[in-house]
């Protein structure tokens, strides 16, 4: 796992519970978002009913985990969490489903990855509160109906076009989170290093924020590696040249690219002179899945400026060259 990268290993999982809010006034930024979220909640508690179903869309490590977990703890339920991926039977959804109580919270992470019979099954729990369990096989198989209690589903989906469109359309709130502004990280960070008791100057913050692709978790993580070299090899405080060595150190770039976005925009300009060039062949390129990536790298390279999406596959942008260091070749882009 690069520096960078937006996905979380299980011994970052405990990191961050550390610095995780757990209510939606500690949640910095997205404001939209968070209004939004709140009018839905508080309507839903006026009436003593469990609000509509909530879908959570962006890139990894914006908050998804996090505002599911605060949706629970503002409505005062409880929270079952989940995964598609790991949901492979009907039954070990129907298991889950039926043991809700009312008013939980059953949070699914990378909905758009749960497999197709159990999909059905969620549509009806979804709609009605109530699932048909088939038992048997063959002709002798019957369909039992059960009850489920009222319950609220937080989907999360890094890719909310490959949702099918009935599951889209079960969902009555659907918010997108997008990248954080440095300011954002900036605050997000002091609030951080106040938990942790790490002191950072304003400038040490910003630095950090700038260089954090717009995205909370590694925010985190690098505070933590710049912690480290400010105790370590200066005296703790993370000024902004702490920040900058360290920085340095780790390999995270100006902008914050890690070696895999470098890899990636590196190949597009060196062995396919801009581009365009499929996902597939990139990513063999780079030597890594397109899954990764498409969802970890290009989401921010294009984000920055550095890359494009054409119907004709991925091409560099004029920034990539300047901010690699190459000369500009003649003509691509006039
Ligand atoms: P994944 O889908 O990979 O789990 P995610 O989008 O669910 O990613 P989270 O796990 O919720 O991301 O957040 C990653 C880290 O960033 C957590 O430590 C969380 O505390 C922190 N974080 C995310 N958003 C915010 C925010 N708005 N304010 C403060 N901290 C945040």
């Amino acid at each position: 796992e690069g520096l960078v990268s937006a996905y979380a290993s299980d011994a970052e999982r405990d990191a961050e519970a550390t610095v995780r809010p757990k209510r939606l006034a500690e949640f910095i930024a997205q404001h939209r978002v968070r209004d939004q979220l709140d009018l839905l909640l508080r309507g839903a508690m006026k009436r003593g009913a469990p609000p509509d179903h909530i879908l959570l869309s962006g890139p990894p490590g914006l908050g998804k985990t996090t505002l599911a977990n605060i949706v629970a703890a503002e409505l005062g339920s409880g929270i079952r969490t989940t995964s598609g991926p790991v949901i492979e039977r009907s039954g070990d959804l129907a298991a889950i489903l039926t043991s809700l109580a009312e008013g939980d919270v059953l949070f699914i992470d990378e909905i758009h990855r749960i497999a197709k019979p159990a999909e059905e099954l969620l549509y009806s729990a979804m709609e009605d509160f109530r699932v048909d369990v088939v038992v048997g096989k063959g002709p002798g198989a019957t369909a039992i109906p059960l009850d489920v209690e009222p319950f609220t589903l937080v989907g999360a989906t890094t890719r909310a076009g490959l949702l099918t469109g009935p599951m889209r359309d079960r969902f009555g709130f659907v918010a997108h989170l997008d990248f954080y502004a440095p300011a954002e990280l900036e605050a997000l960070l002091q609030r951080s290093a106040r938990i942790l008791g790490v002191p950072i100057t304003d400038d040490g913050a910003a630095e950090v924020a700038r260089r954090s692709r717009g995205t909370p978790r590694i925010a985190n993580r690098l505070l933590r590696r710049v912690r480290d070299f400010a105790e370590v090899r200066a005296d703790g405080v993370v000024t902004l040249e702490v920040a900058q060595a360290a920085l340095r150190v780790y390999d995270v770039d100006d902008l914050g690219l890690d070696r895999l976005d470098r890899a990636v925009l590196t190949a597009l300009v060196d062995s396919f002179r801009g581009g365009p060039v499929g996902l597939s062949t990139l990513a063999v390129a780079v030597g890594e899945q397109s899954d990764t990536v498409e969802e970890v790298c290009e989401p921010f390279l294009v984000r920055a400026g550095l890359l494009a999406r054409t119907p004709r596959g991925r091409v560099a942008t004029e920034a990539a060259w300047r901010h690699l260091g190459k000369p500009v070749p003649n003509g691509t882009f006039s």
